[in-house]
C-alpha cells in the first residue's frame, strides 16, 4: 500500500510540474504477439525481405483509408495533399525509414493495432502454426500467411513507428524490440521528426541484416510490390 501511495503522489507532483511531456509509458503485449514476435525473431526463416512488401502493404491501406475519408471530409487531407509512401536507406548506421502520409493513428490506435492481434492474417497463422505444430514449419508459414506489422522483427532489433492521426491533435511514438515482452508509447518530441499526418517507420536492422539500408536492393524489392500499389513510392538516399 505503501508503494501506491509513493505513485500517486509522484504522479500527481509531475502532472501539475511542468509542460514537459509525460514519460514514455510501457505496455505488454497480449500473449499471441508476444508468441508471434518470439517465433518471428527466432525463426530461421530465409525470406526475409517480406518485411518490406508487408509495410508497403499497410502503408498503402492507410492512404486507402484517407483518400476514402477524404471524399466526405476533405478537411482530412488539407495538411498534405501528396499521398505516397516515402522509403530512406540509411546504410551508414543500417537503418531504414517507411514513411506514408495516410490516416495514421491515435495512441488508443496504436495500442490496439501494435500490442494486439486484430487482424484475420495473423490469427490465421497462429492456428495453422497450432495445427501443424510437428509439419516442421514456421518457416514455410510466415511465407504463407504473412505476419504483417511484426514482420519488421524478422529483420529489426528495434522499430520506431511514429504517427499523427487527423482524430488526435498529437504525434505518438510506439517503440518495440525484438526480444522484449513490452513496447512504449510516448509523445512525439523531436521537432524534426514531426509530421503533419501519416506514419513514419524507422528500422533499426540487427547486425546481420544491415544489408538491407541499401537503396539499390530497397529499389528492386519495390519495383517487385508497387504494381500492387496504386500511390507512388520514392527511394532516396543521402548524396554520397
Ligand atoms: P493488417 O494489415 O492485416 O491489418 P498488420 O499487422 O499488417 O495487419 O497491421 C496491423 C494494423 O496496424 C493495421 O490493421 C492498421 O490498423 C495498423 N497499421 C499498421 N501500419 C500502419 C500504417 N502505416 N498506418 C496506419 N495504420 C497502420
Ligand atoms: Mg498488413
Amino acid at each position: 500500500i505503501g508503494s501506491y501511495r509513493n505513485e500517486s503522489s509522484a504522479a500527481a507532483a509531475s502532472d501539475s510540474a511542468s509542460q514537459a511531456p509525460p514519460p514514455a509509458e510501457k505496455f505488454e503485449y497480449q500473449a499471441e504477439v508476444s508468441r508471434l514476435m518470439d517465433l518471428i525473431v527466432n525463426s530461421l526463416y530465409s525470406n526475409k525481405e517480406v518485411f518490406l512488401r508487408e509495410l508497403i502493404s499497410n502503408a498503402s491501406d492507410a492512404l486507402d483509408k484517407l483518400r476514402y475519408l477524404s471524399v466526405t471530409n476533405p478537411e482530412l487531407s488539407k495538411d498534405a495533399a501528396d499521398l505516397d509512401i516515402r522509403i530512406y536507406a540509411d546504410k551508414e548506421n543500417g537503418v531504414i525509414t517507411l514513411t506514408d502520409s495516410g490516416i495514421g493513428m491515435t495512441r488508443q490506435e496504436l495500442v490496439d493495432c501494435l500490442g494486439t492481434i486484430a487482424q484475420s492474417g495473423t490469427a490465421k497463422f497462429l492456428k495453422a502454426l497450432k495445427d501443424n505444430k510437428d509439419a516442421g514449419g514456421d518457416n514455410n508459414l510466415i511465407g504463407q500467411f504473412g505476419v504483417g506489422f511484426y514482420s519488421a522483427f524478422l529483420v529489426a532489433d528495434r522499430v520506431t513507428v511514429s504517427t499523427k492521426s487527423p482524430k488526435s491533435d498529437k504525434q505518438y511514438v510506439w517503440e518495440g524490440e525484438a526480444d522484449s515482452s513490452s513496447y512504449t508509447i510516448k509523445e512525439e518530441t523531436d521537432p524534426q521528426l514531426i509530421i503533419p499526418r501519416g506514419t513514419r517507420i524507422a528500422l533499426h536492422l540487427k547486425r546481420d541484416d544491415k544489408g538491407f539500408a541499401d537503396p539499390e536492393r530497397i529499389q528492386k524489392l519495390v519495383k517487385n510490390y508497387s504494381q500492387f500499389v496504386s500511390f507512388p513510392i520514392y527511394t532516396w538516399q543521402e548524396k554520397g
